[in-house]
């Protein structure tokens, strides 16, 4: 018997769950596999307010269980596993999950992103006591606490906001002398009496004995008022953007100089033809639960028509 898959889909988060709804309703019986914590960046986000369809607002969470249980409604097969390797060199081609060997004649890529962090040496030295890179997991711990988070763009006013609703005080640490977040974030942060937003601020390094007691941090770096201060705080937040998860096709598929896939088309067809990307790991412009879930859209209606014109 014939077990090649005819779509794959590697990843669970909007843009992995819609491809699945749209092949399976395509008959061509994808397969997801999922990670092993699936539910991709929706899982770590609290409200979501602006997918359309929820006038009152949804979790992160609710919103991906949401996408999974239609998926799942059309016979989409949802795999928890993690994708160890991958050869795009033959077809059909072969993706690993741990001792499983999967064929598949087409692949979607939506592996999504991952929370990138500043680089400092203190950062894996508190990481768990101190340092994260996830507010809504980790601020509970710190009720009635101070808290930083660095970053100027919309998940950064997020992670701020919800933080504020637990922590005594909240200080925004931002490199720029402005917020890159949309406006509506930006308003609610600057109106929030618990943030204090330290603009043209960068971290140089954390300190405490065992848990994280506080930061060192310089102002407006290289002008006249340069000044170097330390703020005492429980909890250090990094929102400051994300790199793909690419690192498993760089030897087959073309990415661009931040590892993003490219699409080299208008559609979602990566360089290697049966091969498509949808969601944050092709985007990284947009990054938006609702850009991700139409591109896993427009991805399976690539592989749909790649394996018709294939007479897959
Ligand atoms: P962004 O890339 O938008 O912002 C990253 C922020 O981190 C920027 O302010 C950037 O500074 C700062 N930064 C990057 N590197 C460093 C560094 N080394 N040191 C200090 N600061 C640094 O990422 P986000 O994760 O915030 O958002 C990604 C996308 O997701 C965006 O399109 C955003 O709109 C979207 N999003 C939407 C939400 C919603 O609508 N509810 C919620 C969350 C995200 P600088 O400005 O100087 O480059």
């Amino acid at each position: 018997m014939d077990n090649t898959i005819k779509c794959l889909i590697i990843g669970g988060g909007p843009a992995g769950y819609t491809a699945a709804i749209y092949a399976s309703r395509a008959n061509i019986n994808p397969v997801v596999i999922e990670g092993l914590q699936p539910g991709g960046q929706l899982t770590t986000t609290t409200e979501v307010e602006n997918f359309p369809g929820y006038p009152d607002g949804v979790t992160g969470p609710q919103l991906v269980d949401d996408i999974k249980r239609q998926a799942i409604k059309f016979g989409a097969d949802i795999r928890q596993g993690n994708v160890d390797k991958v050869d795009l060199s033959v077809r059909p081609f072969t993706v690993t999950v741990g001792k499983e060997e999967l064929k598949a004649h087409s692949i979607i890529i939506a592996t999504g992103a991952t929370a990138r962090y500043l680089g400092l040496p203190d950062e894996q030295k508190y990481m768990g006591m101190g340092v994260s890179a996830c507010a809504t997991c980790d601020g509970f711990f710190y009720r009635n606490r101070t808290v930083a988070v660095v970053g100027g763009g919309d998940s950064a006013c997020e992670e701020a906001l919800y933080l504020s609703s637990l922590a005594k005080k909240v200080y925004l640490i931002v490199r720029k002398p402005y917020l890159r977040a949309s406006k509506v974030m930006q308003q609610r942060v600057l109106q929030n009496e618990k943030i204090t937003v330290l603009f043209s601020c960068e971290t140089l390094s954390l300190f405490g004995e065992e848990v994280l007691e506080g930061a060192k941090l310089v102002q407006n770096r290289g002008t006249e008022e340069e000044q170097t201060f330390d703020i005492s705080i429980d909890g250090f937040f990094l929102a400051i953007g994300h790199t793909p998860n690419t690192a498993l096709f760089k030897e087959w598929i073309d990415l661009d100089d931040q590892g993003y896939i490219n699409l080299h088309t208008s559609t979602t067809a990566t360089n290697v033809k049966g091969v498509f990307a949808a969601g944050d790991v092709a985007d990284p412009h947009y990054q938006q639960a609702i850009t991700a879930a139409a591109m896993g859209c427009r991805a399976a209606l690539d592989a749909e028509n790649y394996l018709l014109e294939n007479n897959i």
